[in-house]
């Protein structure tokens, strides 16, 4: 498998001398790796991370901090919410597909009550309290359990609702504090750390096993030797256009969600080793609107319809509207509505016409003559008895919409300077074809031996569906599991 591609793997024979070694040696220090250097340390290896930042921290320091976990976790008894393993599986089977990974779902499910338990041992703090708003929204101190979409339809009827947003307890995001634990406790239990250190391509012995990688570190090359694995966890690869370009181009052009660490290195050094990729078109896409104007408002497509229920996981709303809908979306909302809102709670949404009828609207935007006074009249007729019989939003958000209305234009826009301008916000979730224990598989199926992964450099329980703190959940479930694993052999 060794070629002249800059991730190409070296052969064993080229290395001339081992700078450095380790048992377990892990690339990426976010989540996924301190979760990887604690498991395999617990079990017993060397651990050595190599950062190609001067510090541990990647996308998992800048995130909200939320986990989504269940099926009865301390927080979740804490709060007095009955969960079980078995809804939590309905929903994110639901939620993350169609095609989420069973196997990964189900292991994940099965374990999410010991992982927080694990999350807390680590000192992660987190309040005992409850926010019944959608997306959590009713407080400003964060830190404990949020709804992501699990009482809204088509999920309410799917899955008995549980909600399993965790957050970590401080205002505001709360990655920095959720990375500031792991990180500390990687390093309390005696993982060793080389920041600056970008791994650049992977070592094979002549049987194709990973035995080592090479990596530019204070402006030398270095070959550092694993004695029983490499664990890859590198993050994702929404900073790389041209592997956008190849992979999923439905992501290109919108904000990013990530750091430019997010140059899908570690996929692309393992493909290069013989690695399979999974689902490398599939994408989270956040549209930015604040519920308070989402949610009591119509949202409509290209062709005035509606195409989903507008009080669902915001994720949820951009995946549709974006990859469904090619983001030809507005979204039509009333003056007392937006009105109601404060100015500075309205992330920049400003409807871009206003008009006195229905009709007048219509006509402004450019909709097919009638399209969207047949969809206002349909939706105000059964809102006005608090039903919505095509999606099914909550009767608390139904109430006709009345004159003036106004419609904001949710269409991504190309500058004369050809940047785009988008109220989406992507990151990929792609990667890796692994095994739930990590080990990274070839195009054959098997595990390549001495190569493992984690976090969001693999293809993980998410297949066209995406929910808020799956990602740092699931990166760092599957984290400890890979580090075990890779400790073990
Ligand atoms: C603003 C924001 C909010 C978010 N909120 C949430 C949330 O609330 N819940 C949730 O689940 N997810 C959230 N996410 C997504 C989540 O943070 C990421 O998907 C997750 O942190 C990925 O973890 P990781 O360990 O795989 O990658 P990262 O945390 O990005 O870590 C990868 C590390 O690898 C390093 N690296 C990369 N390539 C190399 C190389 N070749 N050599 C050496 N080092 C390398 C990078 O520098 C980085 O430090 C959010 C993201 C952002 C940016």
């Amino acid at each position: 498998m060794a070629g002249t591609s800059a991730s190409a793997p070296r052969l064993e024979a080229e290395v001339t001398g081992w700078d450095d070694e380790s048992d377990v040696v892990v690339v990426g220090f976010g989540c996924a790796g301190a979760a990887t250097a604690i498991s395999a340390r617990s079990a017993g290896a060397d651990v050595l991370l190599l950062e190609r930042a001067g510090a541990s921290g990647g996308a998992s320091a800048l995130s909200g901090g939320m986990l989504y976990l269940g099926g009865g976790t301390s927080l979740q008894k804490a709060c007095d919410i009955h969960d079980t393993p078995e809804e939590m599986y309905k929903f994110l089977m639901a939620a993350c597909g169609p095609y989420a990974d069973e196997v990964k779902v189900s292991t994940y499910c099965e374990g999410a009550v010991e992982h927080f338990d694990w999350v807390t041992d680590c000192g992660v703090p987190y309040e005992p309290t409850f926010d019944p708003e959608p997306h959590g929204r009713s407080r400003e101190s964060d830190g404990g359990l949020v709804w992501v979409g699990e009482n809204s339809y088509p999920f309410d009827v799917l899955a008995v609702p549980a909600p399993r947003g965790h957050r970590v307890a401080t205002p505001g995001h709360g990655g920095w504090l959720l990375m500031e634990h792991l990180a500390k406790r990687a390093l309390a239990v005696g993982a060793t750390v080389r920041p600056d250190t970008t791994v650049e391509r992977l070592v094979v012995d002549r049987d194709g096993a990973v035995i080592g990688l090479e990596a530019r570190s204070f402006g030398q090359t270095v070959h550092i030797r694993a004695r029983k694995g490499v664990v890859l966890t590198g993050g994702g690869f929404v900073f790389n256009d041209e592997m956008l370009g190849q992979f999923a181009p439905n992501l290109i052009g919108h904000g990013k969600i990530g750091t430019d660490g997010d140059d899908g290195s570690a996929i692309q050094m393992a493909r290069a080793a013989g690695a399979a990729i999974k689902r490398m078109e599939a994408g989270n896409a956040s549209l930015m609107v604040p519920p308070q104007l989402l949610l009591p408002g119509m949202l409509v497509n290209a062709v005035a319809q509606r195409f989903i229920n507008e009080d669902t996981y915001f994720g949820r709303v951009g995946q549709h509207s974006l990859f469904h809908q090619r983001a030809e979306t507005y979204l039509i909302l009333d003056g007392n509505t937006y009105d109601s809102v404060p100015r500075e709670q309205r992330m920049g949404i400003r409807p871009k016409w206003v008009c006195e009828t229905v009709e007048e609207l219509e006509n402004e935007v450019g909709f097919p003559t009638g399209s969207l006074q047949a969809s206002v009249e349909f939706y105000n007729r059964y809102a006005a008895t608090g039903s919505d019989p095509l999606f099914h939003k909550n009767r608390r958000w139904l109430k006709p919409l009345e004159s003036p209305f106004g419609a904001v234009d949710l269409r991504p826009r190309v500058h004369d300077n050809g940047m785009m301008q988008s109220r989406y916000w992507v990151f990929t979730l792609g990667g890796l074809h692994t095994t739930i224990n990590g080990e990274v598989l070839s195009l054959d199926g098997a595990p390549i031996p001495g190569l493992f992964a984690a976090g969001r450099t693999t293809s993980g329980i998410q297949a066209w569906g995406y929910i808020s703190g799956t990602s740092l959940g699931e990166s760092t479930f599957f984290g400890r599991r890979a580090g075990r694993a890779a400790a073990k052999v």
